[in-house]
């Protein structure tokens, strides 16, 4: 039998601020540029990708202001599907096979989440978008990287960020003196409490020992690099 070469497969973090560019809503210019970059990596690499939804609602915004925080984390990971489907469809504008699987039953509109399908779908070159998060109230789409990048095996989570480039030894937009960080521990960056993602995402992955690669989406060509392995940003790792 022929030996299989196992390609490097990336789950891939997109916050839902990217999808609005700044507003709330869609952005299609960003979304198909993004999606122009994510399907040039597609050509070489086996890539998932989980979609935030911070451009709709976040719930924990929406119950600061009064709602069930259980009602509108919902609405939250709905609002992730709306961009999983716009990232769908720029996608295949630009040549990428693509499925979208959501953690909530909506079958007219996607596939529901089978990690073993999703597998598959990954090995026939196919890019896989994972919507509505966890399926659970009081999980952030961060967390639901980490867990999907764990299940499907994924070599390494990769965390495209807007407006910064890494992490950082302090806020960069409020302290001029922060430095960039090239390489950190999970326990330390919790331990010093910088908050690139969320500590239930940074402590999934330090627990079972998968890397996360945080970087900038600008400029234009960081996301295919980013997807092909170029280090950029911070690694953080046990
Ligand atoms: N959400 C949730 N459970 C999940 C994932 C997301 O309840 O498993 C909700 C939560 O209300 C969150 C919103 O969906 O605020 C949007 O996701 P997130 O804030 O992680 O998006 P991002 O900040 O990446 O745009």
């Amino acid at each position: 039998p022929t030996p299989v070469v196992k390609k490097r497969r990336v789950l891939l973090k997109l916050s839902g601020e990217a999808f609005g560019g700044g507003a709330v809503g869609v952005n299609p210019d960003v979304v198909s540029s993004l999606a122009r970059e994510i399907a040039e990596g597609a050509k070489h690499v086996e890539v998932a990708i989980v979609v935030g939804g911070g451009n709709f609602f976040r719930g924990a915004e929406l119950s600061q202001r009064g709602m069930d925080r259980g009602r509108a984390d919902y609405m939250g990971m709905l609002g992730t599907v709306m961009n999983a489907l716009a990232l769908q469809d720029f996608l295949e504008q630009a040549g990428a096979e693509t499925r979208v699987q959501s953690a909530i039953s909506m079958t007219q509109v996607a596939e529901q989440y089978i990690p073993r399908r999703a597998e598959r779908h990954l090995e026939k070159g196919r890019v896989v978008i994972f919507g509505a998060g966890a399926g659970l109230p009081y999980f952030s789409t961060d967390t639901v990287a980490a867990q999907r990048a764990l299940e499907i095996d994924a070599d390494v989570v990769l965390v495209a960020k807007n407006g910064v480039d890494g992490v950082y030894s302090d806020d960069p937009r409020t302290n001029p003196d922060a430095q960039k960080i090239h390489h950190i521990t999970y326990l330390e960056a919790l331990q010093r409490g910088l908050k690139v993602v969320d500590s239930t995402a940074f402590s999934l992955c330090m627990d079972n020992h998968m890397p996360m690669q945080v970087f900038g989406m600008a400029p234009e060509g960081n996301v295919t690099a980013a997807i092909l392995g170029t280090d950029l940003g911070t690694r953080v790792s046990n």
